[in-house]
């Protein structure tokens, strides 16, 4: 336990819209190309392109490194 992870600012003003784009990070998740927990700054989850249900996680090394990803639900494969 203890602190950790990193500072994502709460956001009193919600942003109007829909949120589905950029997740912040979650400790639940991980990326999808290496497994890696999404613990790391620059880590981000998204819904899978092609068939919206599957949320895909990218860490910031898969990220950076444009690492193919696979979509468990319709196998979609993208950067
Ligand atoms: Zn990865
Ligand atoms: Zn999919």
């Amino acid at each position: 336990m203890g602190r950790g992870g990193g500072g994502a600012p709460p956001g009193p003003a919600g942003p109007l819209g829909p949120r589905n784009h950029l997740m912040i990070a979650r400790a639940d998740l991980r990326c999808t190309s290496c497994g890696r927990g999404l613990t790391a700054p620059g880590a981000a989850a998204f819904l899978c392109p092609s068939c919206g249900l599957e949320t895909i996680g990218r860490d910031a090394r898969c990220r950076d490194q444009s690492v193919p990803y696979k979509c468990k639900n319709c196998g979609f494969v993208g950067p």
